[in-house]
């Protein structure tokens, strides 16, 4: 069984990679001894395939069940909807020993994380992500939050749950779009500092796109584990954790400028913005143009866009530049690039003079 620990002192705590871990799932969760009330917070449709056989397990287990199912969808990070989901929680008196249990993509990871962090000044909290993305990205590292009129994820908290459990049976059933968006979260820490990690997608794409169990839980497991050892070092992204935007201060002002709609997910924002960031890497000669190439054939292999020109949207140049400083990532009028002296040797950058980045994005675009 692989387990992977994050390692935050009195907040560590495992992420367990298991076929059938769901089935298990009040055998991995005793040892937390947790109070008799669990908050099953999930949406509707990943609800309908998981949530009735884990809420059996769960009170055969002696555990007080209560499910709340919501409407999927990215309107749920809201402050309306914080509102909601607290007073639904508060309704059923939970106490400090209570539990949420999130079930789902990222968005019900968000936002039941930022419930469990406020709701009593914080109850016990545990992840079980069922996308891609949230199985390699955003259910490791503790950051919750919601969206406002200002930007995404504005308000939140950096909040630990106390145990992941991921089960990668559950990718069978995710559209192939949201499946290649966790995958080039994925892709992103060989990019970082993991050349052979790309050297294995590389070899094992065929067995990607089967969505192969082994290879996924390989996939998921070095994935937690990079993201693990950067946010052990960097909790609060004051330093190193930085590197895992990778991709996104070009992926941030795109989707901005589609309005965050269908148009562009987010995975594929960054897919264009890691391109995007090799090719500024090597025109500010830093990374060598074969790795271009090699990052580009593997994307298109799956066909995941690789251009902003392969999205049909009429992009205004102008407003790249302007959105890319608007982003939360911009620290003091100075705008930060994960840069790249090629495949998994990342570093971060803060002086890319803003004429570079202006003939860049004509170029581009
Ligand atoms: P999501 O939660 O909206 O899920 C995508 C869709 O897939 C939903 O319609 C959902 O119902 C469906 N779905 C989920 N699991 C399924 C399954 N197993 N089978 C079939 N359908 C399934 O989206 P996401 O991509 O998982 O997460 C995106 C969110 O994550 C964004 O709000 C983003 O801000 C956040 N995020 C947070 C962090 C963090 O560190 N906290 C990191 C990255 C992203
Ligand atoms: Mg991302």
């Amino acid at each position: 069984m692989p387990n992977v620990k994050v390692d935050l002192a009195e907040r560590s705590y495992d992420i367990v990679i298991e076929e059938g871990a769901l089935e298990n799932i009040d055998q991995l969760i005793k040892p937390l001894k947790l109070g008799e009330k669990i908050f099953l917070i999930t949406d509707k449709s990943v609800g309908k395939l998981y949530s009735n056989d884990l809420k059996k397990k769960l009170k055969k287990a002696g555990y007080d069940v209560i499910k709340i199912s919501l409407k999927p969808g990215e309107h749920l990070k809201s402050f309306v909807n914080i509102v909601k989901l607290c007073n639904k929680i508060l309704n059923h008196k939970p106490d400090r020993n209570s539990t949420i249990m999130a079930l789902g993509g990222g968005v019900i990871g968000d936002l039941s994380g930022f419930a469990a962090s406020i709701v009593m000044r914080g109850i016990n909290f545990i992840q079980i992500p069922t996308t891609l993305l949230s199985q390699v990205d955003s259910s490791v590292g503790g950051k919750t939050g919601i969206n406002t009129n200002a930007g995404k994820n504005l308000i939140g908290s950096f909040y630990q749950p106390k145990l992941v459990v991921i089960d990668p049976t559950t990718l069978k059933s995710l559209s192939d779009r949201e499946y290649y968006c966790g995958y080039v979260e994925a892709l992103k820490y060989a990019l970082i500092d993991n050349p052979e990690f790309f050297e294995y997608l590389e070899k094992n794409k065929a067995k990607v796109k089967k969505r192969d169990l082994e290879t996924l839980k390989e996939i998921i497991k070095i994935s937690c584990e990079s993201k693990a050892r950067i946010v052990a070092e960097d909790e609060r992204e004051s330093g190193k954790r930085a590197l895992l935007n990778l991709g996104h201060t070009f992926a941030h002002s795109f989707e901005k400028e589609t309005e965050f709609s269908d148009v562009l997910k987010h995975g594929e924002a960054v897919a264009i913005g890691i391109i995007l960031a090799l090719k500024l890497s090597y025109k500010l000669g830093f990374s060598p143009k074969e790795d271009i190439g090699k990052v580009e054939k593997h994307f298109k292999y799956f066909d995941i866009p690789i251009c902003p020109k392969e999205i049909l949207y009429e992009w205004n140049k102008s407003n790249i530049l302007e959105n890319m400083y608007l982003d939360k990532k911009a620290v003091s009028n100075h705008l930060v690039f994960i840069l790249l002296n090629g495949i998994g040797k990342s570093f971060i950058s803060r002086n890319v003079d803003d004429h570079n980045i202006l003939d860049f994005i004509n170029d581009v675009l």
